[in-house]
């Protein structure tokens, strides 16, 4: 055990060889919130060891460059207007290609052009034409914007803890525009379908996405953890080293040990996912959550021209939304080559063959002037625990960052929501807690 007020070792360092004298931290995960724990707490001076079970950097948001085509594990984007984004993240390096703003809804063969005329004027037109929100859900959804605009959500919200589903039904949208818009679009992008989240999360997401616009960064996702990994020191991650268990004395947490080595540290942060930093801290955490499956195609031709995501209005629909991705980022296929992921929600038990049938069968329906035998199936994306489920409530319920043993901190999504915004803030935080905590047991 080491004694009162040990600050450092002479021991070989974990760099290369180095020899380290100083404080030492070991973070758990090379996800966005280990990452970005990691860089804050070696910008603050520590000797920062991050240990990753998988063989790459990025956690949920990784890149597979498959014969020049990107594939990121699961379509996601990044959301240009989260605060943490903006704190954390160079996204003008990323080379950032945009999305327009809304979405196009198909229905019986009939697409409808939908978006914030504010956000994307071209779409004025479309949008007043659409018969999917009738007169009363324009009128509203600019009412709920502009509140947004100048309220936090907090006040938006009210008193009392409620589904988005509920919120939205009180606030007067109609049961089409709920049904077809939201759980098109918010459905989609919490994995769940039900609207059962949290009113608050789905007005935080709703705000952010007329904050800022969703964006892909040229190289694929996973350089938004490029980027912050190249912030630190050379050796300072160990990939495929998977964390066994925490070293504990009495209450306090001395180190790791890997599948390799034992290691100590001053301060350990678990940046695991949500089950695996329940099992390493034997603490409960909230985890439970919903997947997704995402099937790639290689497009000779492109199959439509919008650089949005297309969202299924069919009520017997097999996929959830598709996106022609390189009608945003050209660079996610070699040219003149295009790429279209196909998103499903949950995890559908079957072969790839069958999925991209019963997948093509389906988009058959979307694009009814052009026959879909051209389209090549390139990989596919299970992603069972994809996003973490936000029941009303949640913010109530929020984690602090110290694990309730000494020296044992966590970070991860699962702190404050289930996103990059959240992962991002759920890592500057646990940097933090470790720093006060370091200052005052060394005041
Ligand atoms: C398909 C999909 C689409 C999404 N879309 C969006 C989107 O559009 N916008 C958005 O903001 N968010 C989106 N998200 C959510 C976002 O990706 C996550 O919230 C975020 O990446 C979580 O980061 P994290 O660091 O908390 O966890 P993770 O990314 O899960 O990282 C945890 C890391 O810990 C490692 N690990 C686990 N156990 C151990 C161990 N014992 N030892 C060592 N390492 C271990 C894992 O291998 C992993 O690398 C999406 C997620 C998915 C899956």
């Amino acid at each position: 055990m080491r004694p009162e007020g040990f600050v450092g070792s002479l021991e070989p360092g974990w760099t290369s060889g180095v020899i380290i004298v100083g404080l030492r931290a070991i973070v758990v995960g090379a996800g966005v919130a280990g990452l970005l724990c990691a860089r804050e707490l070696y910008r603050a001076g520590w000797e920062v060891l991050l240990l990753e079970a998988s063989d790459g950097i990025g956690g949920r948001v990784r890149t597979d460059v498959v014969d020049g085509f990107r594939l990121d594990r699961g379509f996601q984007a990044l959301f240009t207007g989260y605060p943490a984004v903006r704190r954390q993240i160079d996204v003008k390096a990323l080379k950032p290609r945009a999305f327009d703003a809304g979405i196009i809804l198909v229905e019986g063969g009939h697409w409808h052009e939908l978006a914030d005329p504010w956000a994307d004027p071209k779409a004025v037109v479309p949008t007043l034409l659409s018969a999917v929100p009738t007169a009363g859900d324009k009128r509203l959804a600019m009412r709920l914007r502009r509140d947004l605009r100048r309220k936090d959500v907090r006040e938006v919200l009210g008193d009392g803890h409620v589904a988005a589903a509920q919120f939205l039904d009180r606030y007067g949208f109609s049961a089409r525009f709920i049904d077809l818009f939201v759980r098109g679009v918010f459905g989609g992008l919490f994995f769940d379908p039900s609207l059962s989240f949290s009113a608050s999360s789905f007005l935080f997401e709703y705000k952010m996405l007329s904050s800022g616009p969703a964006v892909l960064p040229a190289a694929g996702m996973q350089a938004i953890a490029e980027q912050i990994a190249a912030d630190l020191p050379e050796g300072a991650v160990r990939l495929e080293c998977p964390v066994l268990r925490l070293e504990r004395s009495g209450d306090r947490v001395l180190g790791v040990q890997t599948s390799r080595e034992g290691l100590e540290a001053d301060a350990v942060v678990l940046a695991a996912h949500a089950p695996e930093a329940e099992r390493l801290a034997g603490i409960p955490l909230p985890k439970e959550a919903y997947g997704c499956t995402c099937l790639y195609f290689h497009v000779p031709c492109p199959l439509y021209g919008h650089k949005k995501v297309v969202v299924s209005g069919y009520q017997d629909g097999f996929v959830h939304h598709a996106v022609e991705l390189t009608n945003v980022a050209p660079s996610y296929a070699p040219a003149p080559e295009h790429l279209l992921a196909a998103i499903m929600l949950g995890a559908p038990d079957m072969g790839l063959e069958e999925l991209a049938q019963r997948t093509l069968d389906d988009l058959q329906r979307w694009f009814p002037w052009r026959r879909l035998r051209d389209l090549t199936p390139l990989a596919a994306y299970q992603v069972p625990f994809g996003r973490l489920a936000l029941p009303p409530g949640f913010e109530g319920c929020r984690l602090s960052s110290r694990a309730g043993a000494l020296g044992l901190y966590l970070a991860g999504e699962y702190l404050e929501g289930n996103s990059l915004n959240a992962a991002l803030t759920s890592g500057e935080r646990a940097a933090q807690a470790v720093i006060e905590d370091s200052a005052k047991s060394r005041a």
